[in-house]
This record gives C-alpha cells, sequence and structure tokens, in this order.
C-alpha cells in the first residue's frame, strides 16, 4: 500500500494550486493517487481563515481515521502555522515554507516507519535524476538525467534547516555520487561533504544512499574519518551474483567484500545496511546461493528483501526466463530470516556502548548508526543530539532499550 497517496484540499485557490502541484510531483515520482479510505498517506492542505476551518479538519482527521486507520495523515496548509495544537492532530505536519517540500521528503522517508522519523531531523536534496540504466528502474525515464543543486542553493537551505533548529541533516538524492558531474565540479561528492564540513560543523549528516560501484577509495577514507558524518551507510548492491548483476546493468561485485570490510574495521558499531532483489529473471539455484553466501558472509547489519517485480516501459520487464513467484517467495522468506538474525547479532552486539543519537519524540530516538533506542529516564526535545548508553536489547521487537549517561 506504501506509494498510494490522496490528497484533501481545504481552503483558497493558492491552496488548491499548490495541492495541484504536489498531486503532479508525486506522480512523477511514481506515487499512485488514490481515495483516502485506500491510500497509505493521505495529505490534507488545511486552511485557518474561519473556525469553521478548523472543526472541519478535526472532523476530517477523525472520519479518516475511523476509514482508514492504517493511513498516516499529514497536515500542510495554514492551519499548520496558525495552530500547531490542531495540526498535532495529525501524524505530522509540515509548516507552510516546508510544505512544498513534501514529495522529496516522502520519496526519501521511503517507508512508514522512516516517516515518523521525519520531523525531527532535516532533509537536504542535493541531486536529482541519473545517468545509469539500471535495467530494472524506471527514474532515468521519469526523472531524466543527473543535476546537482549548486553550492550556493545548497548553503541557503543548510541556513534555512539551521534557523528551523535541526542538528541531523540527511542529505538525499537519487545517486549521490554523480553530484557535481553535470556542473563540471571535479571534487565531485566528496567535494561537497568537505564543502559542509567546513561550513557547517556542527550539523551531523547522515547519506542517504551510496552506490557500492562508484564509491572510490578516497570518497571511502574520507567518509570513515569524518566526523561530522554518522556511521549509519545504506549501500546499494541489489545482488550478488555477476551473471544477475550484468542483467540488472550494475556491473561485477568487485569490490563489494572488500568495502564492507573496510567499514567495519573502521568504525565496529556502524550500522550498515542494503537492499536486495531476489527473483530477478534469470535467477537460478546458484545464484541465489551465492546472494545468500554473500549476504551471511558479509559484515552487514540489515538488509531489506524485495521480489522482483516488473516495470512495464523497463528492459528487465521484457527479460526471460522469470521465476516463479512461489520460488521467489521462498527465495524471499530464507533472506529475510537471515536479515533478522544479522540484525540481532548486531543489535546484541551495541549492549553497554555509548552511543549518539538524535531525538525522534519523547522516549526514543536515532541512533548514529540508524538503529532505534527507547528511553525512560531525561527529558529532552525532537530533534535534539543526546548520547545513550544501551543498557539492554528487545530481541523480540528489534530494538535497544538504553539511557542518558549523568
Ligand atoms: S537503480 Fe539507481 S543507479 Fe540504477 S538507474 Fe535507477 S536510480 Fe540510477
Amino acid at each position: 500500500m506504501w506509494g498510494k497517496f490522496s490528497l484533501i484540499n481545504q481552503g483558497c485557490r493558492l491552496n488548491a494550486a499548490e495541492s495541484q502541484k504536489i498531486i503532479e510531483e508525486l506522480q512523477k515520482k511514481g506515487w499512485v493517487f488514490t481515495s483516502p479510505e485506500s491510500a497509505s498517506v493521505i495529505i490534507i492542505n488545511s486552511c485557518a481563515v474561519t473556525h469553521r476551518a478548523e472543526s472541519d479538519f478535526r472532523k476530517l482527521v477523525r472520519k479518516i481515521r475511523r476509514e482508514n486507520p492504517a493511513g498516516k495523515i499529514i497536515a500542510i496548509g495554514c492551519l499548520v502555522d496558525f495552530n500547531e495544537d490542531e495540526a498535532s492532530m495529525a501524524d505530522l505536519y509540515l509548516k507552510n515554507r516546508e510544505k512544498m517540500s513534501l514529495p522529496d521528503l516522502l520519496e526519501a522517508a521511503g517507508n512508514e516507519t522512516e516517516l515518523s522519523r521525519w520531523k525531527a531531523r532535516g532533509f537536504l536534496k542535493v541531486q536529482e535524476g541519473c545517468d545509469l540504466g539500471c535495467t530494472y528502474c524506471i527514474i532515468p525515464e521519469l526523472r531524466g538525467k543527473s543535476r546537482s543543486v549548486s553550492l550556493s542553493d545548497i548553503e541557503n537551505r543548510m541556513e534555512e534547516l539551521l534557523e528551523a533548529g535541526y542538528e541531523e541533516v540527511v542529505i538525499t538524492g537519487i545517486h549521490l555520487e554523480s553530484y557535481g558531474r553535470d556542473l563540471g565540479d571535479r571534487e565531485g561528492f566528496l567535494g561537497l561533504l568537505r564543502f559542509l564540513e567546513k561550513y557547517f560543523p556542527d550539523v551531523r549528516f547522515r547519506i542517504s544512499s551510496l552506490d557500492p560501484r562508484y564509491l572510490t577509495d578516497k570518497l571511502l577514507d574520507y567518509i570513515l574519518s569524518a566526523p561530522h558524518i554518522m556511521p549509519g551507510f545504506h549501500l546499494s548492491f541489489q545482488h550478488y551474483s555477476n551473471k544477475i548483476l550484468k542483467l540488472m546493468g550494475r556491473g561485477t561485485n568487485k569490490g563489494f567484500m572488500k568495502i564492507l570490510e573496510r567499514i567495519k574495521s573502521a568504525i565496529p558499531h556502524a550500522g550498515i545496511g542494503t537492499d536486495f532483489i531476489v527473483g530477478f529473471p534469470g535467477e537460478d539455484e546458484d545464484d541465489f546461493r551465492e546472494l545468500l553466501d554473500f549476504a551471511e558472509q558479509a559484515p552487514l547489519t540489515y538488509f531489506h528483501v524485495f521480489s522482483f517485480s516488473p516495470r512495464p516501459g523497463t528492459g528487465a520487464a521484457e527479460l526471460k526466463p522469470r521465476v516463479p513467484e512461489r520460488i521467489a517467495g521462498e527465495r524471499s522468506r530464507i533472506l529475510r530470516k537471515m536479515a533478522e538474525k544479522k540484525k540481532r547479532t548486531f543489535l546484541l552486539s551495541l549492549k553497554g556502548k555509548i552511543l549518539e543519537g538524535t531525538v525522534i519524540k519523547n522516549g526514543e530516538a536515532l541512533l548514529e548508526n540508524y538503529v532505534s533506542i527507547k528511553f525512560s529516564e531525561g527529558s529532552t526535545f525532537p530533534g535534539k543530539r543526546v548520547k545513550f548508553l544501551v543498557t539492554a536489547v528487545n530481541i523480540e521487537e528489534n530494538y535497544l532499550f538504553g539511557k542518558i549517561p549523568k
């Protein structure tokens, strides 16, 4: 259901025009517009001109909750700026100055858990589009060639984020390592990270995703030694069999293991995750075994598993032979079980450690290595960076428990 949205417009013509723009942007990003009852995200573009508008907002939120209890409600529009109390009936709300970035934020969030982590963290979009051609991916078609945001626009956006009080900022883009190429900037993404370190030394940055094929030794050296970059990494491996990687248009697995080992030995508590696609056309037992062995041996701390589903208009949609659904489902199940095991081992290894985190909401924080921690002592504000001592692990529910050391 994630990826389906609804938008209800309240209020003036300006709201209607902005709503239209948000709908178009989300549709461009592959989101499907649907009714509020069947959407994963319901956006209310609210109005605050009269008291009536406020009560209409309240009624609407209650109605949506009744009809679609699983849906996430996001409030934008004037009510949010005028009456934050009312707006907080929604799961999330964005003020007027932030609301047009909603499509990018939704894309960056990527899933429902991430959604609830937004408010505490700023998002810095530095790049759009992609010059590469992975055969399963429609993004280059939909979003065009890689375009980088200039350093002066990045600086302005950072000023806004600092003014809004963010201490943690997520650097987002479709393919971050392409940063700067279209600007003729030879320093590229590494130059951007150095720029952020120089001008915003107090901010902790998180890199949303890295492509291991473009992660040079120089870039990795810098990332591993930079104090302003948080050690929670997502690397887009997708598979490990060279045959399948080639069919995916993603080269070979050269250097995959070395990158992981270098991260692990430099920062043992680093969170290192990836996505794997199983059941890609042509994947046979040997290919799956190669992927499984890699997943087992690699120092990954978590991974997500997706069964291949053909996207019309992509090369992979035409590829044969297709892997039967039953087999792809079974492979996903095996790999997910392994992911659970690895995550638990990792969580247990963190017990007794002191790690920094960003408070997400009262009693919950996101640690530097991208693991959730719950805490009961010490009050802190969402968005604040705090150090935690990890005191226990909830194995059943996959999270840590900790306290703020005195
Ligand atoms: S999967 Fe990523 S790298 Fe590949 S074409 Fe799509 S956006 Fe580009």
